[in-house]
Protein backbone atom coordinates (compact mmCIF):
# COMPACT_ATOMS: atom_id res chain seq x y z
CA UNK A 1 0.00 0.00 0.00
CA UNK A 2 1.01 3.32 -0.61
CA UNK A 3 1.30 6.90 2.25
CA UNK A 4 -1.77 8.04 -0.21
CA UNK A 5 -1.88 10.83 2.65
CA UNK A 6 -1.31 13.88 0.40
CA UNK A 7 -0.23 16.01 3.22
CA UNK A 8 2.43 13.68 3.82
CA UNK A 9 4.37 14.69 6.64
CA UNK A 10 7.99 13.81 7.15
CA UNK A 11 8.99 11.44 9.94
CA UNK A 12 12.43 11.47 11.63
CA UNK A 13 12.75 8.27 12.89
CA UNK A 14 15.49 5.95 14.45
CA UNK A 15 18.47 6.14 16.85
CA UNK A 16 18.21 4.94 20.55
CA UNK A 17 16.56 8.48 22.33
CA UNK A 18 13.55 6.84 23.01
CA UNK A 19 13.68 3.19 23.17
CA UNK A 20 11.99 2.46 26.67
CA UNK A 21 15.06 -0.27 28.08
CA UNK A 22 12.41 -1.54 30.44
CA UNK A 23 9.16 -3.38 30.09
CA UNK A 24 6.37 -0.79 29.88
CA UNK A 25 2.91 -1.24 28.90
CA UNK A 26 2.11 2.07 26.49
CA UNK A 27 -0.88 2.29 24.46
CA UNK A 28 -0.90 3.82 20.84
CA UNK A 29 -4.15 5.15 19.71
CA UNK A 30 -4.54 5.04 16.25
CA UNK A 31 -4.90 7.72 13.18
CA UNK A 32 -7.52 7.52 10.51
CA UNK A 33 -6.25 8.06 7.11
CA UNK A 34 -8.22 8.27 4.45
CA UNK A 35 -7.40 6.06 1.52
CA UNK A 36 -9.22 7.20 -1.87
CA UNK A 37 -13.28 8.02 -1.30
CA UNK A 38 -14.71 5.79 -0.02
CA UNK A 39 -11.55 3.47 2.88
CA UNK A 40 -10.09 4.52 5.60
CA UNK A 41 -7.34 3.48 7.71
CA UNK A 42 -6.24 3.36 11.09
CA UNK A 43 -2.40 4.13 11.26
CA UNK A 44 -0.59 3.13 14.32
CA UNK A 45 3.05 3.74 13.16
CA UNK A 46 4.46 6.36 12.44
CA UNK A 47 2.25 7.43 15.62
CA UNK A 48 2.81 10.88 17.55
CA UNK A 49 4.38 8.75 20.98
CA UNK A 50 6.38 6.86 18.83
CA UNK A 51 8.23 5.96 15.48
CA UNK A 52 9.33 2.84 15.35
CA UNK A 53 9.76 -0.29 16.68
CA UNK A 54 12.27 -2.00 16.05
CA UNK A 55 12.84 -2.25 12.50
CA UNK A 56 8.94 -2.02 12.35
CA UNK A 57 8.44 2.05 11.16
CA UNK A 58 5.21 1.55 8.78
CA UNK A 59 2.09 0.35 10.56
CA UNK A 60 -1.95 0.25 8.84
CA UNK A 61 -4.61 -2.12 9.72
CA UNK A 62 -7.85 -1.51 7.66
CA UNK A 63 -10.82 -3.62 7.58
CA UNK A 64 -12.60 -5.74 8.03
CA UNK A 65 -14.54 -3.62 4.87
CA UNK A 66 -17.30 -5.14 3.42
CA UNK A 67 -16.61 -4.82 -0.61
CA UNK A 68 -18.94 -6.81 -2.19
CA UNK A 69 -20.48 -3.91 -4.26
CA UNK A 70 -17.40 -1.48 -4.29
CA UNK A 71 -13.85 -2.38 -6.44
CA UNK A 72 -12.08 -2.71 -2.79
CA UNK A 73 -8.36 -2.17 -2.49
CA UNK A 74 -7.16 0.30 -5.58
CA UNK A 75 -4.03 1.67 -5.20
CA UNK A 76 -2.13 2.74 -8.87
CA UNK A 77 1.64 2.05 -9.28
CA UNK A 78 4.02 3.71 -6.20
CA UNK A 79 8.06 3.69 -5.55
CA UNK A 80 9.55 2.39 -2.99
CA UNK A 81 13.15 2.92 -1.44
CA UNK A 82 15.06 2.20 1.26
CA UNK A 83 12.34 -0.37 2.92
CA UNK A 84 10.33 -3.82 3.30
CA UNK A 85 6.95 -3.50 2.65
CA UNK A 86 5.21 -6.83 4.40
CA UNK A 87 1.58 -7.45 3.10
CA UNK A 88 -0.45 -9.51 5.54
CA UNK A 89 -4.27 -10.50 5.32
CA UNK A 90 -6.77 -12.38 7.57
CA UNK A 91 -9.35 -11.82 4.93
CA UNK A 92 -10.02 -10.85 1.12
CA UNK A 93 -7.15 -10.78 -1.27
CA UNK A 94 -4.49 -8.50 -2.97
CA UNK A 95 -2.78 -8.45 -6.54
CA UNK A 96 0.32 -7.34 -5.85
CA UNK A 97 1.92 -6.31 -9.43
CA UNK A 98 5.78 -4.81 -9.56
CA UNK A 99 8.48 -3.53 -11.34
CA UNK A 100 10.91 -6.45 -11.18
CA UNK A 101 7.70 -8.32 -13.46
CA UNK A 102 6.25 -9.87 -10.28
CA UNK A 103 2.11 -10.52 -10.49
CA UNK A 104 0.79 -12.41 -7.40
CA UNK A 105 -2.21 -12.56 -5.49
CA UNK A 106 -1.93 -12.42 -2.00
CA UNK A 107 -4.07 -14.43 0.20
CA UNK A 108 -4.83 -14.78 4.17
CA UNK A 109 -2.07 -15.45 6.46
CA UNK A 110 0.72 -15.50 3.36
CA UNK A 111 3.41 -13.43 3.36
CA UNK A 112 3.61 -11.05 0.72
CA UNK A 113 7.41 -9.52 1.21
CA UNK A 114 8.77 -6.73 -1.03
CA UNK A 115 12.10 -5.55 -0.67
CA UNK A 116 12.91 -2.21 -2.70
CA UNK A 117 16.18 -1.76 -2.08
CA UNK A 118 17.20 1.32 -3.60
CA UNK A 119 14.20 1.37 -6.09
CA UNK A 120 10.97 -0.53 -7.07
CA UNK A 121 7.52 0.75 -7.61
CA UNK A 122 4.12 -1.51 -7.34
CA UNK A 123 0.54 -1.09 -7.36
CA UNK A 124 -1.92 -3.21 -5.08
CA UNK A 125 -5.58 -4.03 -6.19
CA UNK A 126 -8.80 -6.24 -5.34
CA UNK A 127 -8.88 -8.62 -7.99
CA UNK A 128 -11.79 -7.78 -10.08
CA UNK A 129 -13.72 -11.19 -8.81
CA UNK A 130 -12.97 -10.62 -4.85
CA UNK A 131 -13.94 -12.16 -1.77
CA UNK A 132 -16.71 -9.90 0.52
CA UNK A 133 -14.44 -8.76 3.45
CA UNK A 134 -11.30 -6.96 3.25
CA UNK A 135 -8.99 -7.07 6.16
CA UNK A 136 -5.61 -6.32 6.79
CA UNK A 137 -2.94 -4.87 7.86
CA UNK A 138 0.06 -3.04 5.80
CA UNK A 139 3.59 -2.87 7.02
CA UNK A 140 6.95 -1.51 6.68
CA UNK A 141 10.83 -2.23 7.72
CA UNK A 142 13.11 0.16 7.80
CA UNK A 143 16.58 -1.55 5.54
CA UNK A 144 19.84 -0.87 7.20
CA UNK A 145 22.26 1.69 5.69
CA UNK A 146 24.20 -1.32 4.49
CA UNK A 147 21.42 -3.43 2.76
CA UNK A 148 19.29 0.14 1.21
CA UNK A 149 20.88 -0.03 -1.70
CA UNK A 150 20.30 -3.75 -2.52
CA UNK A 151 18.46 -5.31 -5.85
CA UNK A 152 14.33 -4.74 -4.92
CA UNK A 153 12.87 -8.28 -5.05
CA UNK A 154 9.39 -9.99 -4.12
CA UNK A 155 8.70 -12.78 -2.16
CA UNK A 156 5.92 -14.94 -1.55
CA UNK A 157 5.41 -17.13 0.97
CA UNK A 158 2.41 -19.01 1.36
CA UNK A 159 3.32 -22.06 3.55
CA UNK A 160 5.02 -19.80 7.12
CA UNK A 161 5.97 -22.51 10.52
CA UNK A 162 3.43 -22.50 13.32
CA UNK A 163 4.03 -22.33 16.92
CA UNK A 164 1.59 -23.77 18.59
CA UNK A 165 0.49 -23.88 22.60
CA UNK A 166 -2.63 -24.75 23.79
CA UNK A 167 -5.37 -21.46 23.07
CA UNK A 168 -2.86 -19.86 20.59
CA UNK A 169 -1.85 -20.54 17.13
CA UNK A 170 1.13 -18.16 16.09
CA UNK A 171 2.10 -18.00 12.08
CA UNK A 172 5.79 -16.61 11.89
CA UNK A 173 5.97 -13.80 9.67
CA UNK A 174 9.25 -12.87 9.51
CA UNK A 175 12.35 -13.56 12.15
CA UNK A 176 11.36 -16.38 14.19
CA UNK A 177 9.58 -17.32 17.90
CA UNK A 178 10.69 -20.27 19.81
CA UNK A 179 13.05 -22.18 17.75
CA UNK A 180 10.53 -21.66 14.40
CA UNK A 181 12.09 -19.27 11.64
CA UNK A 182 10.03 -17.65 8.55
CA UNK A 183 11.54 -18.21 5.39
CA UNK A 184 11.13 -14.28 4.40
CA UNK A 185 14.45 -12.37 3.82
CA UNK A 186 15.06 -9.97 7.04
CA UNK A 187 18.22 -7.25 7.49
CA UNK A 188 17.99 -6.74 11.27
CA UNK A 189 17.34 -8.93 14.09
CA UNK A 190 13.29 -8.58 13.95
CA UNK A 191 10.16 -10.61 14.55
CA UNK A 192 6.92 -10.39 13.21
CA UNK A 193 4.11 -12.77 14.31
CA UNK A 194 0.29 -13.49 13.63
CA UNK A 195 -1.07 -14.61 17.55
CA UNK A 196 -4.49 -16.24 16.55
CA UNK A 197 -6.21 -16.76 20.12
CA UNK A 198 -9.23 -19.18 21.37
CA UNK A 199 -11.68 -17.86 23.77
CA UNK A 200 -10.18 -18.65 27.29
CA UNK A 201 -6.55 -18.79 26.28
CA UNK A 202 -4.15 -17.79 28.87
CA UNK A 203 -0.69 -18.28 27.61
CA UNK A 204 2.69 -17.06 28.01
CA UNK A 205 5.16 -15.97 24.61
CA UNK A 206 8.51 -16.46 24.83
CA UNK A 207 10.37 -13.09 23.88
CA UNK A 208 14.02 -11.92 23.53
CA UNK A 209 14.95 -9.74 26.50
CA UNK A 210 17.20 -7.52 23.82
CA UNK A 211 14.06 -6.51 21.44
CA UNK A 212 10.83 -3.69 22.02
CA UNK A 213 8.17 -5.13 21.62
CA UNK A 214 4.36 -3.70 19.94
CA UNK A 215 1.28 -5.59 19.81
CA UNK A 216 -1.26 -4.64 17.56
CA UNK A 217 -4.68 -6.15 17.97
CA UNK A 218 -6.43 -7.01 14.39
CA UNK A 219 -9.80 -8.55 16.08
CA UNK A 220 -11.51 -10.01 19.38
CA UNK A 221 -11.17 -9.01 22.97
CA UNK A 222 -7.82 -9.81 24.35
CA UNK A 223 -5.74 -8.75 27.12
CA UNK A 224 -1.67 -7.84 26.43
CA UNK A 225 0.32 -8.24 30.07
CA UNK A 226 -3.09 -6.92 31.75
CA UNK A 227 -4.00 -4.16 29.84
CA UNK A 228 -7.29 -4.96 26.84
CA UNK A 229 -6.64 -4.34 23.52
CA UNK A 230 -9.42 -3.26 21.16
CA UNK A 231 -8.81 -4.00 17.55
CA UNK A 232 -7.02 -1.27 15.98
CA UNK A 233 -4.83 -0.37 18.80
CA UNK A 234 -1.03 -1.31 19.39
CA UNK A 235 0.57 -1.48 22.87
CA UNK A 236 4.13 -0.72 22.66
CA UNK A 237 5.89 -2.91 25.54
CA UNK A 238 9.72 -1.70 25.38
CA UNK A 239 12.30 -3.88 25.96
CA UNK A 240 13.76 -6.29 28.73
CA UNK A 241 11.17 -8.87 28.72
CA UNK A 242 11.54 -12.59 28.56
CA UNK A 243 7.84 -13.72 28.17
CA UNK A 244 4.35 -11.93 27.41
CA UNK A 245 0.88 -12.82 29.17
CA UNK A 246 -1.84 -13.18 26.88
CA UNK A 247 -4.98 -14.02 27.81
CA UNK A 248 -8.19 -13.74 25.19
CA UNK A 249 -12.18 -12.91 26.63
CA UNK A 250 -13.41 -14.03 22.66
CA UNK A 251 -11.77 -15.85 19.83
CA UNK A 252 -8.45 -12.82 18.96
CA UNK A 253 -6.06 -12.11 16.54
CA UNK A 254 -3.19 -9.79 17.58
CA UNK A 255 0.31 -9.21 15.63
CA UNK A 256 3.44 -9.36 17.33
CA UNK A 257 5.88 -6.96 16.01
CA UNK A 258 9.40 -6.12 17.72
CA UNK A 259 13.14 -6.37 17.16
CA UNK A 260 16.77 -5.24 18.21
CA UNK A 261 16.23 -0.95 18.64
CA UNK A 262 17.09 0.39 14.77
CA UNK A 263 20.17 2.78 15.75
CA UNK A 264 20.44 4.49 12.39
CA UNK A 265 18.67 7.78 12.36
CA UNK A 266 16.26 8.25 8.85
CA UNK A 267 14.26 10.19 7.41
CA UNK A 268 10.67 8.87 5.77
CA UNK A 269 8.91 10.71 3.67
CA UNK A 270 5.95 9.72 1.42
CA UNK A 271 7.12 6.30 0.24
CA UNK A 272 10.77 6.36 0.43
CA UNK A 273 13.23 6.12 3.62
CA UNK A 274 16.66 8.08 3.25
CA UNK A 275 19.42 9.37 5.30
CA UNK A 276 19.09 12.85 4.41
CA UNK A 277 16.86 15.44 2.72
CA UNK A 278 18.88 15.12 -0.49
CA UNK A 279 17.72 11.24 -0.55
CA UNK A 280 14.52 12.19 -0.23
CA UNK A 281 14.32 15.10 -2.81
CA UNK A 282 16.54 12.84 -5.46
CA UNK A 283 13.79 9.81 -5.09
CA UNK A 284 11.18 12.20 -5.56
CA UNK A 285 12.31 13.96 -8.69
CA UNK A 286 13.43 10.61 -9.76
CA UNK A 287 9.44 8.76 -9.53
CA UNK A 288 8.71 12.38 -11.01
CA UNK A 289 10.58 12.10 -14.05
CA UNK A 290 9.81 8.23 -14.64
CA UNK A 291 13.63 7.14 -14.21
CA UNK A 292 15.06 4.57 -11.94
CA UNK A 293 11.98 3.14 -10.06
CA UNK A 294 10.79 0.98 -13.48
CA UNK A 295 7.46 0.40 -14.44
CA UNK A 296 4.84 -1.80 -13.04
CA UNK A 297 2.91 -3.44 -16.02
CA UNK A 298 -0.88 -4.50 -16.50
CA UNK A 299 -2.43 -1.78 -13.84
CA UNK A 300 -5.21 -0.53 -15.32
CA UNK A 301 -5.24 3.56 -14.44
CA UNK A 302 -2.06 6.41 -14.54
CA UNK A 303 0.66 5.73 -11.29
CA UNK A 304 0.40 8.34 -8.34
CA UNK A 305 2.29 11.15 -8.13
CA UNK A 306 4.46 12.15 -5.41
CA UNK A 307 3.01 15.23 -2.71
CA UNK A 308 5.01 18.26 -3.00
CA UNK A 309 8.41 18.55 -0.75
CA UNK A 310 7.59 20.37 2.56
CA UNK A 311 9.52 23.82 2.39
CA UNK A 312 11.92 23.07 5.11
CA UNK A 313 14.60 20.66 4.75
CA UNK A 314 13.93 17.42 6.35
CA UNK A 315 17.04 16.09 8.58
CA UNK A 316 17.97 12.87 10.31
CA UNK A 317 17.50 12.95 14.05
CA UNK A 318 17.02 10.50 16.87
CA UNK A 319 13.40 9.03 17.75
CA UNK A 320 11.37 11.88 18.63
CA UNK A 321 7.90 12.27 20.52
MN1 LIG B 1 3.42 0.46 -1.39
Amino acid sequence: MSNLDREAVPALCGGRGFVVAEPVRELLSPRRVKLGESSEVRRLLPNLGRRMVGAWCFVDHYGPDDIAEEPGMQVPPHPHMGLQTVSWLHEGEVLHRDSTGSLQTIRPRELGLMTSGRAISHSEESPKSHARFLHGAQLWVALPDGDRHTDPRFEHHSELPVVTAPGLKATIVLGGVDGAASPGTTFTPIVGADLALAQGADVRLPLEPDFEYAVLSMSGEAHVDGVPLLPGSMLYLGCGRTELPLRAESDAALMLLGGEPFEEELVMWWNFIGRSSEDIAQARSDWMAGTRFGEVKGYDGNRLLAPELPAVPLKARGRMR
